[in-house]
């Protein structure tokens, strides 16, 4: 697991729990506010306002604002065994498992065919893309 995860999981435990804080202060206002046979309209207001940013704060926490964005990728090797070619793209539609793409230009013998196709994060897509062994674009 990244450090960034960590971040974002842990930013969003805090915006969870700063969520509850909020929401029990409320509740304790309110409740405050109406105890007393005269009930204080600018507390109870206080009140509801402290449960409105508390709303707010966890419905931020839960469906991530804060969120980690993914990437598809296709993995491209060579038919040839002794090959050492390897290269990330994006996934294109129509991409498949073993479509053949083109010609080696690194072997110049065989066949880029797409390997493996999967979803990681867009972090780390970023750097797979970069450490192809080839610098050939297809
Ligand atoms: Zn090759």
């Amino acid at each position: 697991m990244s450090s960034e995860d960590q971040k974002i999981k842990l930013s969003s435990r805090i915006l969870k729990a700063l969520s509850f804080f909020l929401l029990f202060i409320s509740i304790i206002i309110v409740i405050f506010s109406t105890a007393t046979n005269q009930i204080d309209y600018n507390l109870l207001m206080l009140g509801f306002g402290f449960l409105f940013l508390s709303a707010i704060l966890g419905s931020i926490a839960g469906e991530g604002i804060i969120k980690i964005k993914y990437e598809t990728l296709t993995e491209l090797r060579c038919t040839n065994k002794d090959c050492k070619f390897l290269q990330y793209n994006k996934f294109n539609f129509g991409d498949y498992v073993f479509k053949i793409l083109k010609k080696c230009d690194l072997c110049k013998k065989g066949d880029i065919f797409i390997q493996n196709i999967f979803h990681i994060k867009e972090t780390e897509a970023k750097k797979l893309m970069e450490q192809a062994t080839t610098g050939a674009s297809i």
